[in-house]
């Protein structure tokens, strides 16, 4: 059968070293379904990966070979938003981080959230008091799917630095989209670029050094086509500070969930699935929200 994915190679996206000698796992990945596979940022788990290879520089975990950036970025824009439920759990989890930050600012007027999604953390940021909040959304779904007053703060389109100006914004987000991005670097120097002196870059990402992650091993569902790197603790902060961040901390997350999506990202069979989550959502226990460490990390550096 004829393969119509083009892979290219490419060396480390963070310390841009060359060495692939440690392969953490060679591709495992069914072609066919790989044409027409979804990029929705929260799905059924399926296990496949392009080849990872770890790299002995930085400690980063990245797709190498991988698919081009012109093939993934056509495929972005087709992605479906079915998950305005689990964004909105999700943005009240990493709003817990803002008064800690806020409180390091030198105000907070100047807030962009870069794959905003539905725009759930806006709301949360015009919650915590910023003035001036932004939002960039590549898919066209999730902005559809905004609440109407949070719409018209979203810009569609991919984060370009050159859009905003220079030192002019307090805080730039990022949630759960690094490990997407073909040049995961060019973002944090973006958001560098744009932030006052003083201001922060808070990223929330996988950790792939986290207990889940460790425990699941290749089981974990942070092992998906959709993720170009995976960062521990080392790497994100290498990124940071190769973009110019002092002080960079990272620091773990619990995760506020309910039932049925915890019940999602375990390695269960899909069948079991199917027949458990409705069965739990019917009687009510699906949607009790509980706190659990799922192998998330917030990384904030400063400006
Ligand atoms: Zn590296």
């Amino acid at each position: 059968m004829k393969n119509k994915i083009k892979m290219v190679r490419r060396a480390c996206p963070v310390c841009d070293s060359k060495n692939e000698s440690c392969v953490f796992a060679e591709e495992n990945i069914d072609r066919s379904q790989l044409d027409d596979f979804a990029f929705a940022s929260r799905k059924m788990p399926e296990y496949m990966h392009y080849r990872l290879v770890v790299c002995p520089g930085c400690d980063l975990l990245y797709a190498n070979p991988l698919p081009t950036l012109k093939t993934l970025s056509e495929a972005y824009h087709e992605a479906a938003f079915d998950s305005a439920e689990e964004a909105g759990y999700a943005a009240r989890t990493y709003a817990s981080f803002l008064n800690g930050i806020g409180a390091n600012l030198p105000d907070r007027v100047g807030a962009l959230d870069i794959g905003t999604g539905d725009g759930a953390f806006l709301e949360q940021l015009i919650g915590k008091e910023f003035a001036k909040v932004k939002g960039v959304e590549p898919s066209k779904a999730p902005i559809q799917a905004a609440k109407k007053e949070i719409r018209p703060l979203i810009i569609h389109g991919l984060f370009k630095p050159k859009a905003f100006k220079k030192n002019s914004l307090s805080l730039v987000t990022c949630f759960q989209t690094l490990e997407h991005l073909y040049e995961p670097k060019e973002m944090c120097r973006g958001a560098f670029q744009i932030l006052k002196t003083g201001g922060a870059f808070f990223v929330v990402s996988h950790n792939r050094r986290s207990l889940s992650a460790t425990v699941l091993g290749r089981k974990s569902p942070i092992f998906d086509v959709e993720h170009l790197q995976l960062f521990s603790s080392q790497s994100a902060k290498r990124m940071f500070e190769e973009a110019g961040f002092k002080k960079v901390e990272v620091k773990s997350i619990l995760n506020l969930y309910p039932v049925h999506y915890w019940l999602k990202l375990l390695p269960f069979p899909r069948a079991m699935k199917k027949v458990l989550i409705p069965l739990l959502k019917a009687i009510g226990i699906g949607y009790l929200p509980i706190p659990l460490p799922a192998g998330n990390m917030a990384v904030i550096g400063y400006k």
